[in-house]
Formats: structure tokens, C-alpha cells, sequence
């Protein structure tokens, strides 16, 4: 087989049937997937990290996602907003610890106390930190206002996972109604680009019912999508939930991370100067799971900066890692790993996808 793995691997794009056996590959194969996708990130992006100190705003959502250990039918989780005081702190933190940028990320909530509260929000982190903090939004699916609103007071990147590429497994994994609709999801990713965001999107892996069929799909969509940025990152299951009644039909833990380990190694094969981040979901799974995604091609980690009193009922899935410790604790043992890692940190800069300023930067056809 081994020949055979390096003349796909060289290949200028793969087929359908090139990620499935790649995806498939364990050994000798999987071990040179990954010496390539190493490779190719130090060329196109280099071996430095950049962070995004990470705020959980609220956890309050209107959704229902049957996956998610905060959707509104679960009644269990304290209902929480971080209060403004509190996330400016939190951008302060950043600034002083010379991360380049912030995410906020959110349960979904369309009403208009809420839109002018990021939007307040957005407008004194920018006020505090004279401009220098890079900000990113994951706040679900919004109305082309709230977008254009949230774009003109700063943010200049946003995030939504469309979860799986695959019409059907989505209405598996999602009610079947308008307030979970597909088609509005891939919509929302293409007015985000329209309004002159940086666009993000990924997956779970490992969910109920996927192959690595849908999951070879899914790498072909988010390089049709041309994404700027991806997070991915393996299914863990809530028992609150209600696709924990499939829990016994999953994939062991250990070969979600390892599935995920080898997305992310293709991507950035596929898509070499975008951003990929190295998630939270792999590090609970596998202690040093984002050392590992790091060193197989991701360059973006999302240290959490959320006050550790909130973080128990941000639990999106189960074994969430660093629920106790503060930021300071956090970038201790963050700075260490990404040396380990062989990485290198980015202080201090946006550190913006290549892949964004190249397609803005190209004439216009
Ligand atoms: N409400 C926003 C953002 C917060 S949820 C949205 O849904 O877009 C952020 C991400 O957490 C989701 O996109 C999903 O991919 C991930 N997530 C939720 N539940 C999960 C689970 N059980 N296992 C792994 N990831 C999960
Ligand atoms: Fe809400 Fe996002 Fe969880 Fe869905 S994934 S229930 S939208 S927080």
C-alpha cells in the first residue's frame, strides 16, 4: 500500500475516494499523511501559533440541537451572561498577555437586547484595546443586520460549524424544523462573506450515523466553501442530550481523536494557507490532544479566558477540560505545550488567515 499512499499524497487535489482510503490510513500510511501535512503547514503557514483568548458569553440559546449539552430543552445548566465588566477584563487579559485576538462565542439568541449587547460589547473592546485586538464572533445564525451591524462595530471574523456537510445526517442531528434549517446555515456562510468577514466553518467527527464517507464529503465542502478558517473537532457525547441514546453505536474516543488527528492533516493539505484550530474537544479527549493536532497542521488555539465560576455551565459535551483553572494558569501551561510542540507563539498579532488577504488582495475577476 505504502507507494501508493505517496503518489496520492502528492497529488494536486484529491478525489472522494483519495480521502477515504487517507482517512482509512493507519501505520506506516497514516504516519507519512502526517509527515506531509507537517510539511506543508510549515511552508505555507509557518510555525507560529496564534491565540484567541475565548470568551463563553452566555449559554442562554434558543436552539435545540440534539447534540449539544446546552441547548434550551435541557433544563439542568444555570442560566448565565458574563457581564460586561467582566469580558473587558477578559480583553484586558489578553492585551496584557499579548494575544492578538478574541473570540466570543455564544448560545444562539436573536433578540435585540442581546444583538446591542455584543454590539456594546464589540465597540469597548475595540475602545480598550485601541483597535488591536482582533475579534472573532460564534454566535450562531443572525439576520444580514445583525451581521452588518456586529461587522461595522468590529468584528472581522465569525464562525459557524455547519456540523455536517450532509442534508440528511444534519436533520439526524438537528430537529427538523425552520428554526434548525440546512439551507439558512450554508446561506449564513455566504452572506458572511458577502459583508467582508472571515469565514469559518467545520464539523463533528465521530457523530451517530456518519462514515467516513460523509466525512470525505465533508473536507470536499469546506474547500468548495473556500473557507478561511476551520475548527474541527470530535463528537463527544451529553448525557443530557438526546443523541446520547446512540452512545453505544459511536466510535471509541480513541479513534474520534485519531479521525480527527487525519482531517485536520488533510485539510491543511487541501487548504494550505487557511487557519485551523487546534480544539478544545480534542484536548478532552486526549490530554495532549491539541500538541498533536498543533504538530499535524493546526496554528490557531483558543485558550479559554471565560471567569472559571461560569465555566460548569458551559458544558457542550462531557470531560470538558480546564473547567477550574484561570487564564494566567492557562497560558502557563498553554506556552509550554505549543514549545513542546515545536511551535512557536504569535504574540501580539491578528494573525488573519493567509488564505483571506491572498483571495481579498487577487484582482477582481
Ligand atoms: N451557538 C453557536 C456557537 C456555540 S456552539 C453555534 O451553534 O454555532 C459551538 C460548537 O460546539 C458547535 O458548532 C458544535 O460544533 C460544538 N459542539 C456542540 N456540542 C458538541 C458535542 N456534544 N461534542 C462536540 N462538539 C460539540
Ligand atoms: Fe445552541 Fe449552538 Fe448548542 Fe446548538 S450548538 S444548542 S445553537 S449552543
Amino acid at each position: 500500500m505504502s507507494d501508493f499512499i505517496d503518489t496520492i499524497l502528492l497529488k494536486q487535489e484529491f478525489s472522494h475516494a483519495d480521502l477515504v482510503l487517507l482517512l482509512n490510513a493507519l501505520g506506516q500510511d497514516k504516519k507519512k499523511l502526517f509527515t506531509r501535512s507537517a510539511e506543508i503547514k510549515k511552508q505555507y503557514v509557518g510555525n507560529k501559533v496564534y491565540f484567541r483568548g475565548l470568551v463563553e458569553l452566555s449559554n442562554i440559546c434558543s436552539k435545540n440541537c440534539l447534540y449539544c449539552g446546552i441547548r434550551a430543552g435541557n433544563t439542568k445548566p444555570e442560566r448565565y451572561m458574563v457581564t460586561e465588566e467582566e469580558v473587558l477584563d477578559a480583553a484586558q487579559f489578553a492585551l496584557d498577555n499579548g494575544y492578538g485576538s478574541m473570540v466570543l462565542q455564544s448560545g444562539e439568541r436573536s433578540d435585540e437586547q442581546f444583538v446591542d449587547t455584543v454590539s456594546t460589547l464589540l465597540q469597548k473592546i475595540k475602545e480598550l484595546s485601541g483597535g488591536k485586538l482582533g475579534i472573532t464572533l460564534s454566535m450562531g445564525e443572525q439576520t444580514e443586520k445583525t451581521y452588518r451591524q456586529w461587522y461595522a462595530d468590529g468584528a472581522h471574523r465569525y464562525l459557524i460549524r455547519i456540523e455536517t456537510s450532509d442534508r440528511e445526517l444534519y436533520y439526524k442531528i438537528h430537529p427538523n424544523n425552520k428554526k434548525h434549517d440546512f439551507d439558512i446555515r450554508i446561506n449564513a456562510l455566504k452572506l458572511l462573506r458577502e459583508i467582508g468577514y472571515n469565514v469559518g466553518s467545520g464539523v463533528m467527527i465521530g457523530l451517530p450515523f456518519q462514515t467516513i464517507e460523509h466525512l470525505a464529503n465533508d473536507l470536499l465542502f469546506l474547500k468548495q466553501l473556500d473557507v478561511d478558517m476551520v475548527g474541527m473537532g470530535p463528537f463527544i457525547e451529553h448525557e443530557d442530550t438526546p443523541l446520547y441514546e446512540f452512545k453505544d453505536s459511536l466510535w471509541p474516543k480513541k479513534e474520534r481523536f485519531d479521525v480527527s488527528l487525519k482531517m485536520v492533516a488533510l485539510l491543511r493539505i487541501m487548504m494550505k494557507d487557511i487557519n485551523i484550530a487546534a480544539t478544545t474537544a480534542m484536548q478532552a479527549i486526549d490530554k495532549q490532544g491539541r500538541e498533536k493536532a498543533l504538530k499535524v497542521g493546526a496554528n490557531i488555539i483558543m485558550p479559554n479566558l471565560t471567569p472559571v465560576k461560569y465555566r460548569e455551565d458551559y458544558l457542550l459535551y462531557e470531560d470538558k477540560p480546564c473547567l477550574d483553572e484561570d487564564a494566567s494558569e492557562c497560558r502557563n501551561c498553554l506556552e509550554a505545550r505549543i514549545h513542546m510542540a515545536g511551535d512557536e507563539i504569535g504574540f501580539n498579532e491578528w494573525g488573519d488567515s493567509k488564505h483571506f488577504a491572498k483571495r481579498n488582495n487577487s484582482p477582481k475577476e
